[in-house]
């Protein structure tokens, strides 16, 4: 505010037409112009394509001898093949195409749906969400910068224990059919030294503080507590009631 304070600043609308310098971050990414427009080599090379392109090449022939063809949603334009008013790519150049709408400075490596967006913009082939997702699948950046492929940290060997009971490892097993007494879930507790194994029954919708009853129960009255436990994060383990407790 101190800064614009210097100006005598009015504020007037502008018609986009007349507004000539646009802000960059807004415009579409590619567009057929900036693809084709000065770009005679690639013009001459489309065309080359459309007559040996599968899927293409029939509907491009019938329209280029000048058959009027009503029912059909493609058009020639200056030996240009567009469908429904966008540019029809040839098969060997739709890798280009994709790259610059995925990965060039300015495109930011979107996803499929957006991608395609973009690309249906302008451009048109069949099957085009498939070839996207295809060619996004194989991005190395992409595969690189995805939160589920990130690793952690590290992976660092485990200490090995010294004597029972210094370490244990634990978790739980479900899915087990219920017992008499209705339990359908088991507390495992193994000791890393020997690996004597303690099982405990339970239900699946153990809490945190049920744990710990059982944890002392069953482990701590018999062989006090360990110094390390090794366990899969699992919230009931690493919830505020168990750090508390510590
Ligand atoms: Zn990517």
């Amino acid at each position: 505010m101190g800064f614009l304070q210097q100006f005598h600043l009015v504020i007037k609308y502008k018609k986009g037409i007349h507004n000539k310098v646009v802000d960059m971050l807004s415009r579409p990414i590619i567009n057929a112009s900036t693809i084709l427009k000065h770009n005679t080599v690639l013009h001459e090379s489309y065309i080359e394509q459309y007559a040996q392109d599968a899927d293409f090449k029939d509907v491009y022939a019938t329209l280029s001898h000048d058959k009027k063809v009503e029912e059909l949603d493609y058009h020639v334009k200056e030996k240009l093949l567009y469908h429904l008013g966008k540019l029809c790519i040839p098969q060997t150049e739709k890798v280009n195409i994709i790259r610059e709408a995925h990965t060039s400075l300015i495109s930011g490596h979107f996803g499929v749906s957006k991608t395609v967006a973009q690309l249906q913009r302008f451009c048109y082939w069949l099957r085009m969400h498939e070839t996207v997702s295809r060619y996004i699948k194989g991005c190395t950046m992409c595969a690189k910068s995805k939160p589920s492929n990130r690793k952690l940290g590290m992976y660092t060997t485990l200490l090995v224990p010294s004597h029972p009971w210094e370490s244990v490892s634990m978790d739980f097993v479900g899915g087990l059919p219920k017992s008499r007494k209705g339990h359908d879930y088991l507390y495992v507790i193994v000791d890393r030294f020997d690996k004597m194994c303690i099982l405990i029954p339970c239900n699946k919708n153990i809490t945190a503080k049920q744990t710990t009853k059982l944890f002392f129960q069953h482990v701590w009255v018999h062989f006090g507590l360990p110094t390390s436990i090794v366990s899969d994060r699992d919230s009931r383990f690493v919830g505020k009631f168990w750090s508390s407790l510590w």
